[in-house]
């Protein structure tokens, strides 16, 4: 395990488990081929997911699906640029009014890995790009706890608009950005997708299934059958620590996915 892998296992808050007759660590490079570690949450605080308590609420409103009727396509635009001007200009639903500015996505229009959260808080609303407050920070942390630089991957939302006071994203606002979305997806042609939290795992899967029962198997997306792996939301993780050692367990599932269908193995 190299020392930078460490690094980032610590601020998931995965305690690493060392022999007592292990070797000393080596140096970075060493870190590619070496075992998982075995993990432990750093906590034991009891974890009562937001994703189940929010769901138990009837004022939660059913999440818009992704893919079904409920969404009118827009005409697909053929490139990021003519993309991510009409997001810019897009004024469809009540949320152009409060935002600052659109946030469109951000990284490699090459990834083979997408991220999808569920809309821009307060800090993504100023400076215009998804997850770059303390969730940003712990979603940085966990793609590289599985060798993925923030940059390396493409991360985008739900939502490109952030609903005031951060509250849910409501049916009609989903129904209306999902095009988007749906428009990003067909550019980038991911491999595989990670949705983090209730709202985009509930969406891509239109299903209003609680998020532990979504997380821990393998889903697939849309008419390319694109590999999707749901996982906690990092700002949940942030409220629930103890809830970490699953994402890790998430994040690892993920990982060898994505390696198996990179090696030429079944999606
Ligand atoms: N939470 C999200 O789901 N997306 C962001 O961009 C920021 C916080």
């Amino acid at each position: 395990m190299g020392p930078l892998r460490n690094a980032y296992l610590d601020a998931l808050g995965i305690d690493r488990w060392v022999p007592r007759n292990a070797p000393p660590e080596a140096g970075p490079e060493a870190g590619a081929a070496e075992q998982e570690p075995v993990v432990q949450a750093r906590t034991s605080t009891p974890a009562v997911p937001s994703s189940t308590a929010k769901h138990a609420n009837p004022a939660n409103p059913l999440p818009v699906p992704l893919q079904p009727s409920t969404w009118t396509p827009l005409p697909p635009v053929a490139d990021w640029g003519a993309l991510r001007e009409r997001v810019a200009g897009c004024m469809a639903c009540d949320l152009c009014k409060t935002r600052t500015q659109t946030v469109f996505g951000v990284g490699n229009t090459r990834a083979e890995w997408l991220v999808i959260g569920e809309a821009p808080g307060g800090e993504e609303d100023r400076q215009g790009e998804p997850f770059v407050g303390r969730a940003g920070q712990l979603l940085n942390a966990m793609l590289m706890a599985i060798g993925l630089p923030r940059e390396t991957v493409f991360i985008a939302n739900i939502l490109k608009c952030r609903p005031p006071g951060n509250r849910d994203p409501k049916p009609e606002e989903v129904s209306k950005c999902l095009p988007y979305l749906a428009n990003q997806i067909a550019l980038l042609k991911p491999k595989i997708m990670l949705a983090v939290g209730r709202i985009a795992a509930q969406n891509l899967l239109a299903t209003d299934a609680p998020l532990a029962r979504l997380r821990g198997k393998l889903h697939h997306f849309g008419e390319a059958n694109t590999p999707l792996v749901i996982t906690y939301h990092p700002a949940y993780l942030l409220r629930t620590p103890a809830d970490k050692r699953k994402a890790w367990e998430d994040l690892k599932f993920a990982r060898a996915t994505y390696a198996r269908i990179a090696g030429g193995g079944p999606a």
